[in-house]
């Protein structure tokens, strides 16, 4: 499986999530939110060219990390490959945590999007919103944005926020 990215795995991220985490930018998103501050991962034709291999590799040699941290453009663009990472992170131990510009309530509606739902801990979701940007957020960018634990929400059926 082919996965195309924005950048190379980013390593000791501390604003991605709790601890220190390793980020994969991926790449395309539809979203275009006025003030991205990642407008070069917009055009899923750009980017560079990973396979599936390739990436668990570079993951299993990850050291003192704490997590994953799905991010972009919007993974949610290559559904397949970010659960398979997802899954992977998941079998070595790793929680995951994921940015989307898409709505959970949307996400849930869509059969193609829900493995890689099921496959992330917490889920940042919305799009960014510069009248509610805010520097009080904590690991997003603006106030509609929701941190929700995504095993809770499933279990409950109804959005469940991660207590930070
Ligand atoms: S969802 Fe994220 S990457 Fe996509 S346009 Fe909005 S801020 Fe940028």
């Amino acid at each position: 499986m082919q996965i195309k990215l924005a950048a190379d795995i980013q390593c000791d991220s501390i604003v991605d999530g709790p601890g220190i985490r390793s980020v994969i930018w991926f790449q395309g998103c539809p979203h275009a939110c006025p003030g991205c501050q990642n407008p070069e991962t917009h055009d899923i034709n750009a980017g560079i060219q990973i396979s599936l291999e390739e990436i668990k590799e570079k993951i299993k040699n990850l050291e003192y990390q704490d997590g994953i941290t799905l991010s972009g453009g919007d993974p949610f663009m290559q559904p397949e490959a970010a659960s398979e990472i997802a899954k992977y992170a998941h079998e070595l131990g790793y929680n995951v945590w994921c940015y989307t510009g898409y709505l959970y309530e949307n996400i849930l509606k869509n059969p193609k999007l829900t493995n890689l739902l099921e496959q992330i801990d917490v889920l940042i979701d919305g799009p960014f919103i510069m009248k509610k940007k805010s520097l009080e957020c904590i690991y997003r960018g603006s106030k509609n944005q929701r941190l929700i634990d995504v095993p809770k929400s499933l279990a409950q059926k109804e959005v469940v926020l991660y207590d930070i």
